[in-house]
């Protein structure tokens, strides 16, 4: 093994043992508070749903070592047994170098690894949320959304990644600049006709019936500076009892979702709080800066890409050729290895993106109590929430500063109350 070959395998090994052992600190924590519900949450839920949630939360992060345990050997046999570039070599004799045919032999990898992950998916779907009733998918539901979901990487997927390709001949040196605004600008568009054109396909939206609910939401909307064409019920029950809101689409074509489940949980006072707490993310100008950062990812990552496609060590440690030069053969190795490496890197960055999202949580949070005037609707919709889809309400903080993109019911609570 070449000395950076070793480096990628410890730091594999380095981000699988963090995750695992964040994991264990976890249910550590949790089974300590197993006993009965803590201080904080009597009154708030009862002590069979508390029972529940701890299961969950236990059942939950036990599958989820299993399937990461698993992810890793795979990751490890299939960067370190010759078999990506085997596949390239027989790939490249058989169709040529052309850019059809290396965006061809990405496709076509990417597909091949994701199939050992589809057992996991099923088991989490039809027996760990079957176990906890949040499951409401039918086989038939599930297979054609990943038929669909396959469809349209077909159709949009893999011209874009032909375009990309295309442009390392046609631009050389500075491709990568040119191909992460072509992503870019594909990822906007696609935001843009998603709520028309994809959307629709998976659910159904219908708009709100009229009555005391929509006037609710849309003199909320009115009150708050928010246009909106619509606010539409999307049947999430389609698939899960778990629930959840969002807007979706950009100015004229915007409009606000509103699962069914949800509609079906909260009361008036408290939808119009949670969607106070969305709008506050707008108004607040945390969509433009969260979509502001994820362009800067792109073009890092495509800078990055660029800088280890001319890396002769880093072709050696894979077992890849190196040429050199601004073909898409040429780049196509270093595509997929970047691809293989991602979590590794990403993981570190988590809790430094963790942090952040959380604070903007507290501003939205802010804004929808100021938009209320009270308080006291949010938090009762944030505990329900909760209980309805058995959160973890004691996950140790380590854990929680790792992973969790939102605060804890509690920290949030707290920051209602005292702000006030
Ligand atoms: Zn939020």
């Amino acid at each position: 093994m070449s000395p950076f070959a070793i480096i990628a395998l410890v730091l594999i090994l380095a981000r699988a043992t963090a995750e695992l052992w964040l994991s264990r600190l976890n249910q550590r924590h949790v089974r300590a508070h197993a006993n009965e519900v803590p201080d904080a949450f009597r009154g708030i839920i009862d002590e069979a749903t508390y029972r529940r949630s701890i299961d969950y939360t236990l059942g939950k992060s036990c599958f989820g070592d299993i399937a990461n345990v698993f992810d890793v050997v795979l990751l490890i046999a299939v960067l370190f047994s010759g078999v990506l570039p085997w596949a390239f070599e027989r790939f490249t004799k058989n169709f040529g170098t052309s850019m059809v045919a290396m965006a061809g032999f990405l496709f076509v990898t990417a597909i091949a690894l994701s199939i050992p992950a589809l057992p996991f998916a099923w088991y989490a779907q039809f027996k760990l949320e079957e176990r906890f009733d949040f499951n409401t998918t039918s086989m038939k539901t599930w297979i054609l959304d990943r038929m669909k979901g396959f469809l349209l990487t077909v159709l949009l997927g893999y011209p874009l990644l032909a375009l990309v390709l295309k442009l390392i001949e046609w631009t050389g040196a500075n491709w990568w600049l040119w191909a992460a605004a072509v992503v870019v600008a594909f990822q906007l568009l696609l935001l843009l006709i998603a709520p028309a054109v994809i959307m629709p396909l998976f659910n159904r939206f219908t708009p709100l019936p009229e009555g005391t609910l929509r006037e609710r939401l849309f003199a909320l909307a009115q009150r708050t500076d928010f246009p909106t064409r619509s606010i539409e019920m999307m049947d999430g029950s389609k698939r899960s009892r778990h629930s959840n809101a969002f807007f979706a689409g950009f100015g004229h074509f915007r409009k606000i979702v509103l699962f069914d489940t949800l509609i079906a949980q909260l009361t008036e006072p408290e939808l119009e709080s949670v969607l106070a707490h969305e709008i506050g993310h707008y108004k607040k100008r945390h969509v433009m800066k969260l979509l502001g950062v994820s362009i800067a990812g792109v073009f890092v990552t495509f800078a990055a890409i660029a800088w280890l496609a001319r890396q002769q060590w880093f072709y050696r440690a894979f077992g890849f050729e190196h040429q050199g030069g601004f073909a898409a053969a040429n780049v196509v190795p270093a595509m997929l290895l970047s691809a293989l490496l991602a979590r590794t890197i990403s993981f570190w960055l988590s809790p430094l993106i963790h942090i952040w999202s959380r604070r903007l949580e507290y501003d939205a949070d802010a804004f929808a109590r100021t938009t209320m005037g009270e308080a006291q609707s949010l938090i009762q919709a944030l505990r329900k929430l909760s209980e309805k889809n058995l959160s973890n309400l004691t996950p140790h903080p380590l854990y929680g500063g790792v992973y969790y993109s939102h605060p804890t019911l509690l920290e949030r609570e707290r920051a209602l109350r005292t702000t006030a």
